[in-house]
């Protein structure tokens, strides 16, 4: 079949900026008795810019009842790169958000942390997923008279708290939280308390950490990623456990489990591509998972070739893994530009179907005359896929075997990832035989959904109560779709595992 005539493959390309993969959408980051927390704040929001890179926003508290907030759009050295800036940002207590848009427009009015006065004081709060009631909330609450001021759905935890009749503020939130469905870590601040809370599947990650102080309360971190303990020095305490809500305040830190305890469904997507490499998530290593992951899809499909190259940056790791359990070498075969601004990617046909050969370039010296495993995380529309495969055929590749460190994605992520419509999702019209033709390879494999649970220390997938969220590769949503009711009809039951 002809990717032209292809009705779910769009051959100009998906949106400007856009590099045909699933983006996960916001990071998180809080700290508490900090002489620095904004400056902390602006390191550990620098250190997960990979969660997000359309805007960056910090609410710092100077004193009991002032807080101080500065948000923009760009990248995070950008907005808080200026002295003055982070000068306007003084206190012991701060929490800070980035953010990939999923739900509301780019706009400043969505920047988060979104900051309110309530009765009780201030309050400001940080999102990492995604509501799946939150549209159906939205509805309610305007006919209650609420008037939104973006059009983010972590304001309906806003509202919620704001009408909520219980005085304490950490009851009103998790009066709140009760009320929603979908994923979310949050980090939010008040005047007397840091907190942070899980969704009661845990399926985006936070992470909790402290620094000494010499003679005094040690300072606290709440954070998406283990990484952003790391740049500012903290040490790495413990996961926040699925549907817990941690307070920490001058008295330390307490704990409550609000809702009743479920199997949780960690995003199973974290370790193949979006957590940073140098992270841990949920006590394992996303480095070595990747590489675990790497050397059981060659189990699981190895062909002869002369060469495993990665597409790089996000599969060099399973390529690794990859090349080391088959014996094959492991060459840099595509070089990576790092230095291409989004805004290079200009929104014209012509200037999109250069956009690959911006960002990547193939090694003529690897791959002249190889026979080529390529090895990548995913495949999502496929059209970054089938550039990267004509440019290594350019370069003299005999042959090119394309392996892929995840299942076909045949299913939108509607809990905090940034996904195109089902319909644009290459694996959920095309088997893999179709899609190998579409790419242009000589071959194509993906990861087994039992092959991948086993990488990472599973038995394999229990399919009575599967141990991770794995919707997008299995249509198995953990969570109500409830403002997306056709997708909710469409949803299925697990595919056939190596579909
Ligand atoms: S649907 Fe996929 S990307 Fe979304 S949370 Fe589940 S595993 Fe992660």
């Amino acid at each position: 079949m002809d990717l032209t005539t292809n009705p779910y493959f769009h051959p100009a390309g998906p949106a400007a900026g856009d590099d045909d993969k699933f983006h996960d959408e916001c990071g998180v980051f809080g700290v508490w008795n900090h002489a620095d927390a904004a400056a902390l704040v602006a390191l550990g929001l620098h250190a997960l810019q990979h969660r997000g890179q359309e805007a960056s926003g910090i609410v710092a508290r100077a004193a009991p009842g002032v807080f101080n907030t500065h948000r923009g759009l760009g990248l995070v050295g950008d907005i808080f790169g200026d002295a003055k800036v982070m000068a306007g940002l003084p206190g012991r207590a701060a929490c800070g958000h980035n953010r990939y848009a999923t739900t509301g427009e780019t706009a400043l009015r969505n920047v988060q942390p979104l900051y309110a006065d309530f009765e009780f004081g201030g309050f400001a709060v940080g999102h990492n997923g995604n509501l799946t009631n939150a549209k159906v909330l939205r509805q309610a609450l305007v006919k209650r008279g609420c008037l939104f001021q973006s059009s983010t759905d972590t304001e309906v935890f806003i509202h919620l708290i704001a009408i909520s009749l219980y005085t304490n503020v950490i009851d009103r939130l998790i009066d709140a939280l009760k009320q929603v469905q979908g994923a979310y870590s949050l980090v939010a601040l008040h005047d007397g308390a840091l907190i942070g809370a899980r969704d009661p599947l845990g399926v985006r990650p936070l992470v909790l950490g402290s620094m000494p102080n010499a003679g005094g309360a040690p300072s606290w971190i709440l954070a998406s990623e283990t990484c952003a303990l790391d740049i500012v020095g903290a040490e790495f305490v413990r996961d926040i456990e699925p549907g817990e809500v941690v307070i920490i305040d001058d008295n330390g830190l307490r704990s409550q489990k609000p809702f009743g305890r479920v199997p949780s469904r960690f995003c199973i997507f974290e370790y193949i591509y979006f957590a940073r490499p140098d992270s841990v998530v949920e006590g394992t290593g996303v480095y070595a998972s990747r590489k675990l992951i790497g050397a059981e899809l060659a189990r699981e499909s190895h062909v002869d070739a002369d060469v495993v190259v990665p597409v790089p940056d996000s599969g060099v790791p399973a390529a690794m893994g990859y090349a080391s359990e088959c014996g094959v070498p492991f060459e840099l075969g595509i070089i990576r530009n790092h230095y291409v601004g989004r805004t290079f990617i200009e929104p014209t046909d012509q200037i999109r179907h250069l956009g690959v050969k911006l960002k990547h370039s193939a090694n003529r010296a690897t791959l002249e005359g190889k026979r080529v495993i390529l090895v990548d995380d995913s495949i999502v529309r496929g059209t970054t896929s089938r550039k990267i495969v004509e440019m290594v055929r350019h370069a003299g590749a005999a042959e090119v075997h394309m392996r892929i460190s995840s299942p076909p994605t045949t299913h939108s992520c509607f809990y905090g990832i940034d996904t195109p419509s089902r319909r644009q999702l290459l694996a959920s019209h095309n088997d893999v035989a179709e899609m190998a033709a579409l790419i242009g390879v000589d071959s194509l494999a993906f990861i087994s959904l039992d092959g991948l649970y086993r990488a990472l220390g599973q038995g394999g997938r229990n399919n009575a109560q599967p141990q991770f969220c794995d919707a997008c590769f299995t249509g198995d949503y953990a969570i109500p779709l409830t403002d997306w009711p056709a997708e909710a009809a469409r949803a299925e039951p697990a595919l056939l595992p190596g579909r």
